[in-house]
């Protein structure tokens, strides 16, 4: 018999799409937006959802459910990735897309904002069965991606192989099987992925901490840092940073972390987890719980999870004095005000994690044009954009006397709202 895997908890008591909403209107108000563009802007443009069948190893079906939402489409084709988790909603789902609108607008590039998921746990799937459900969800939402008008990319427990199999199925679908490498971002270079596109998001991240050090005194060479999350986003900013010779002393991923006062040697984690799952059990260190890693005793932490880690329960405990949002949605609109009010500067999740999109963007221009750059070009052009787009969201930081989240959304929402009301409204 099917089952369906499709999640009716939410775990959030404010829901994530409703913070989003919030955090927008508080942007709005600083710009003075005029309640017309805030009904469109504060909605999401369009939204699919498919509960689609998937053979599994053992020959019986079960049935999942899967997302493609479209928030904003005023700047150029939706952007942004998919996810493969359990507890995936449509209502995360359409915060994350709002969330992509607003991200590519800081980093000033030519997209709206889009997102997908399917609510699964493809840890529990064998490598055959994740293929069967990314090839059927693409075909689901075949009807509105497309390089012109929706490129996903990858997120939560999604990678290049599962691009590859989007790319393919798509290209069958929509264009007789000859590949259609502007489709999707974050594929194998061999598919005509980006140079330095898997390190975007760490890189990207370091790249604004190290603006937002120099902005606010903190030697960054002498932080002691605490990475959340120790994935795509979350291993690379720490292996950078460990290579440029900062002490990384926490690290942690779903099983729980570990700390270590004089630091983590993290090519040897790296290594630790590829063998053992976890960063648990990393000889010489002292294990952590997740809650406890996030107050540990740090200069800088970086969340790069999931949403809703840093709560008005425990930011009060909170010792780092800079927090960079490798993570989409970490903190909630109540941590933030407390963060504020204690003075620690949260450099927000929609420019401290541009990095990956940033990238993603690149690869897309790559693609289109079939003429690919070197990884030295490609990191350079994403340091001019993060550092630009640092310098600008800390100049509306100050202009408006906000947060850097409220300067970062006043931004993306300015200009958001000034290529939809260019646009009109047709017909
Ligand atoms: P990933 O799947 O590679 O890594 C996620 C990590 O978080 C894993 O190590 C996992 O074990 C850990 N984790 C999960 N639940 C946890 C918990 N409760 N406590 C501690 N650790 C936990 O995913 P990723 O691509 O690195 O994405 C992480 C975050 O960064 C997400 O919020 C994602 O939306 C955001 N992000 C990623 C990219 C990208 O390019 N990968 C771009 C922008 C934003």
């Amino acid at each position: 018999m099917a089952v369906v895997e499709s999640p009716t908890r939410d775990k959030h008591q404010q829901s994530l799409f409703d913070i989003a909403v919030e955090q927008f209107h508080i942007a709005a108000d600083v710009i003075g937006l005029d309640d017309d563009m805030r009904s469109m802007l504060s909605v999401c443009k369009r939204q699919l959802t498919a509960n689609f069948p998937v053979e599994m190893d053992d020959g019986s079906i079960r049935v999942f459910t899967g997302h493609r939402v479209q928030h904003n489409t005023a700047p150029g084709p939706a952007k942004g990735g998919i996810r493969f988790h359990q507890d995936v909603t449509i209502d995360e789902v359409k915060a994350l897309a709002m969330w992509m609108t607003w991200k590519c607008a800081v980093a000033g590039l030519p997209y709206g904002g889009g997102k997908g998921g399917v609510a699964v746990n493809p840890k529990l799937l064998s490598q055959g069965e994740v293929q069967n459900l990314t090839r059927r969800y693409t075909t689901e939402i075949e009807p509105i991606i497309g390089p012109q008008r929706d490129i996903p990319a990858p997120d939560v427990n999604t990678n290049p192989q599962i691009m590859a199999w989007i790319l393919d199925t798509y290209s069958t679908i929509a264009n007789r099987g000859v590949p259609v490498p502007a489709a999707v971002t974050g594929k194998p270079i061999l598919l005509g992925g980006s140079q330095g596109r898997a390190e975007a998001t760490g890189r990207g991240c370091v790249f604004v901490i190290e603006e937002a050090c120099k902005t606010h005194n903190i030697d960054l060479l002498k932080s002691r840092i605490v990475v959340q999350g120790f994935g795509n986003a979350g291993s690379t900013a720490a292996l950078i940073l460990h290579e440029m010779g900062c002490k990384i002393v926490g690290v942690s991923d779903s099983h729980g972390g570990i700390y270590n006062a004089d630091g983590l040697d993290i090519p040897a984690v790296m290594e630790h987890k590829k063998h053992n799952v976890s960063v648990v059990g990393f000889p010489g260190s002292e294990e952590v719980n997740n809650g406890q890693l996030l107050e540990l005793d740090c200069d800088i932490l970086i969340p790069a999870a999931l949403e809703g880690q840093l709560t008005e329960e425990n930011v009060p405990n909170i010792k780092a004095k800079l927090i960079a949002e490798a993570a989409n949605g970490p903190t909630t609109p109540e941590a933030d005000r407390i963060l504020y009010d204690r003075g620690i500067v949260v450099l927000p999740d929609i420019l401290a994690n541009a990095g990956g999109v940033t990238v993603s963007y690149f690869e897309w221009v790559q693609g289109m044009q079939s003429f690919y750059w070197t990884e030295e070009e490609v990191n350079s052009r994403l340091k001019r954009i993060m550092v630009d787009a640092f310098a600008a969201v800390n100049a509306t930081s100050n202009q408006y006397h906000v947060h850097m989240r409220t300067a970062a959304l006043a931004r993306a929402i300015q200009r958001v709202a000034d290529a939809t009301r260019m646009r009109g409204i047709y017909p």
